[in-house]
């Protein structure tokens, strides 16, 4: 975990949820490999190539946005696939039953931040397939703002995501904390923001988070 930065008035805790809440790589990998294959089907082009491409379309986009990653949204976008389209193939394809169980410590984890802090989702998953994960983990109940892919049919790293689930949660950007997996999608652009932000390495960093924070404070 990488406390970066956290604010005096702390109210709202900003969770990304792949990679964050739970930890299966076998899981994340195939999220994004069922979408490029879906991609390479739909272009008719061969997997190898169609890879390499996008690996060149992610370094011209990291030139552009320094310090920045493209998400898988932007790139299926670059390539012709409409928003509108993503989220169906999301919905389609992923199988988060398939991978995921209850989670009891990620459970007390969470009602014992929501006893200091309110709790919300953003994601580029879709809000289907999030309500579907969070249900696997056995804490669908734990997140009143679940901002998805689909909410604002814009994906991180995008400011509306964030600032949407600050101004559903009631709380200014100033008093959140992004926490995700993902430096440049779910921390870079939230400090900016003047958010705090917490990088972790899985759902692990996650069950220590009350006792960082409160260190932290002290
Ligand atoms: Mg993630």
């Amino acid at each position: 975990m990488k406390i970066y930065k956290t604010p005096d008035l702390a109210a709202l805790l900003i969770f990304d949820m792949d990679g964050t809440l739970y930890t299966n790589d076998v899981y994340l990998k195939s999220q994004t490999g069922l979408l490029v294959e879906r991609l390479a089907r739909r272009l008719g082009k061969d997997l190898a190539p169609l890879e390499e491409e996008i690996s060149r379309f992610q370094e011209s986009w990291r030139r552009e946005f320094p310090g920045r990653r493209s998400s898988l949204s932007i790139v299926l976008e670059a390539f012709g696939v409409s928003m509108e389209e993503n989220i169906r193939w999301r919905e389609e394809l992923y199988r988060p039953e398939a991978y995921l169980k209850a989670d009891l410590r990620l459970r007390e984890t969470l009602l014992s931040l929501a006893d200091s802090y309110k709790l919300a989702i953003v994601t580029n998953n879709t809000v289907s397939i999030a309500a579907r994960t969070l249900r696997c983990l056995g804490v669908e109940n734990l997140f009143p703002v679940l901002v998805g892919l689909d909410t604002c049919m814009a994906s991180k790293p995008h400011e509306i995501p964030f600032r949407r689930a600050a101004e559903e949660s009631g709380v200014d950007t100033g008093c959140c904390i992004s926490i995700g997996d993902r430096y440049e999608i779910d921390i870079a652009l939230p400090l900016e923001m003047g958010m705090g932000g917490i990088l972790v390495d899985g759902v692990e960093d996650v069950y220590a988070l009350p006792g960082s924070l409160l260190q932290n404070w002290g």
